[in-house]
């Protein structure tokens, strides 16, 4: 039995306790306070039944339908459900010529797995990619654009994902957006595709997604606090920064950034939901975004906005945007900092569960699913703010 975590996105603290039996916990590296990602190999195990502790704190990082299992490098992957778990063990009997399994807290999604779908669109959509910048580590932080490209664009939307490099399954979500404007048939997406300009930055903190870091919390603020009034640490978000006040080309309609919650407690966390920034209008379109996901969703990922967390309630309060090592500087998000950006459209964070949404089981292609969803709502969203600020009622929405 071989263990690791010598891949993408690996990470571990792994104690062998006897033959076949492992103690695994998150490997926190730079992380401030705790966090609960997870992600390592097991080689050389085939036919043998593996018996692994997770251990972490303050409650044992599993989410709610129990350890993700792959048998193919990472590609693809299934709960083991939350049966499989006792007291933070489980068992996992190793298949007959099996050369490798993997085991994580939740799907793994990296960049070889934004290559594999850039693969199957490539010159389709009007899909172009290029570096936005250089990662610290030295990697090419990539921006995507397709849609309408050309600078005639009717609307501008901006989708960002991975500020905290350990929340894959918004990746998921992600990917399942753009494979539904790129190849979908529909008239949503067509729609998209002729008249809305689609930049996405897939990996914001590469380095994270690619080292298997936490990222959330990182010291001494992570990618998703580096938006305050200095500026930044981070290349990937002075970038994203230049991009959103590039003066060469109209404001962002819509800037979506997609984020995992804590896999606790439940089931609060165990469901959809857009976070606010403290900017009222803001709110206000993000409740007609809302709303207009909840008439189009036709997925198996319930969505309701009354889930959704404006400024003021729960954790996202003022104090949840102060460093927590540093409370002398403050540190906002990119919802803060559109708030305070002339012509800013809407903005806000998506927060999509890692193993359930409402007792509905999440997965790579429930999370695919949602991001189709989530296009669809997008699009009429769009549609009915154009055609109000041409001072027209909305187009009509045919069947296709
Ligand atoms: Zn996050």
């Amino acid at each position: 039995m071989l263990t690791d975590t010598d891949f993408p996105g690996g990470n571990a603290l792994i104690e062998v306790l006897a033959e076949d039996e492992i103690e695994i916990r998150p490997d926190l590296r730079d992380t401030i306070g705790t966090w609960f990602y997870w992600y390592f190999r097991v080689r050389d195990c085939a036919g043998r039944r593996l018996r692994v502790r997770v251990v972490g704190a303050p409650t044992v990082p599993i989410a709610a339908r129990g350890p993700a299992v792959s048998l193919d490098e990472g590609r693809s992957w299934r709960w083991l459900g939350a049966a499989a778990v006792q007291d933070g063990s489980f068992a996992f009997d190793v298949p007959q010529g099996c050369p490798e399994v993997r085991f994580s807290v939740g799907m793994p999604y990296t960049a070889a797995d934004l290559e594999r779908f850039l693969g199957r669109f490539e010159g389709r959509g009007g899909l172009e990619r290029r570096e936005l910048t250089r990662s610290e580590g030295g990697r090419s932080v990539q921006v995507l654009r397709f849609g309408r490209t050309d600078g005639g664009a009717q609307a501008r939307v901006l989708l960002t994902c991975r500020h905290h490099s350990c929340e894959m399954m918004a990746s998921h979500v992600l990917e399942g957006a753009m494979e539904h404007v790129l190849g979908a048939d529909d008239q949503a997406a067509r729609w998209l595709r002729e008249r809305v300009e689609i930049v996405v930055v897939p990996f914001v903190d590469l380095d994270g997604v690619e080292a298997g870091d936490q990222g959330k919390n990182r010291a001494p603020h992570d990618h998703g606090r580096d938006y305050g009034p200095t500026e930044g640490i981070y290349a990937s978000v002075r970038a994203i920064r230049d991009l959103l006040r590039d003066p060469a080309r109209p404001p962002f309609d819509a800037v979506l950034d997609l984020h995992c919650p804590n896999i606790t407690p439940r089931p609060t966390n165990e469901r959809i939901y857009f976070v606010g920034s403290p900017d009222a209008q803001n709110w206000a379109l993000v409740e007609q975004l809302s709303e207009e996901l909840e008439r189009v969703a036709t997925g198996p990922l319930p969505y309701r906005s009354s889930n959704n967390l404006p400024f003021g309630t729960a954790w996202n309060v003022a104090k949840n945007y102060v460093s927590r090592d540093e409370r002398t500087v403050p540190q906002q998000s990119i919802g803060w900092f559109l708030d305070d950006e002339a012509g800013a459209g809407l903005h806000t964070i998506l927060e999509f569960p890692y193993a359930e949404a409402e007792g509905t089981e999440v997965n790579a292609t429930s999370a695919r699913a949602f991001g189709a969803d989530l296009v669809r709502a997008l699009e009429r969203y769009l549609r009915t703010r154009t055609a109000s600020s041409r001072g027209t009622g909305p187009e009509p929405t045919t069947e296709g």
